[in-house]
């Protein structure tokens, strides 16, 4: 099988929520932020959250980056995603938020 980046549209509201971050050693729910959840998992053990998305705090471009993201395609059915863009989507969604109350 083989790996194609796919650039989408996406609402972040469907994102958020739904999103395991997975590190060197270790991956948490970014809902209610519960470490040690398994790669695999479909729902959180913390919060019961359904767990759609996978992304990874480490720049693909260094070895442990790419080990970590080989991991997640390896071994998760989930969507990954590119850290930087839910970051940033994520941030602009918080500064409207901010101007608007
Ligand atoms: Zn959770």
């Amino acid at each position: 099988m083989d790996q194609i980046r796919i650039w989408k549209k996406i609402d972040i509201n469907d994102i958020e929520g739904h999103l395991l971050i997975c590190d060197d050693l270790n991956a948490y729910c970014s809902s209610c932020k519960k470490m040690g959840v398994p790669i695999d998992a479909k729902t959180c053990p913390g919060c019961n959250t359904t767990l759609d998305f996978i992304t990874t705090h480490e720049k693909h471009n260094t070895t442990t980056g790419a080990q970590i993201l080989l991991k997640m395609l390896q071994k998760s059915q989930k969507t990954v995603i590119e850290y930087s863009d839910y970051k940033h989507a994520s941030d602009k969604k918080k500064a409207k938020n901010l101007f608007n109350s």
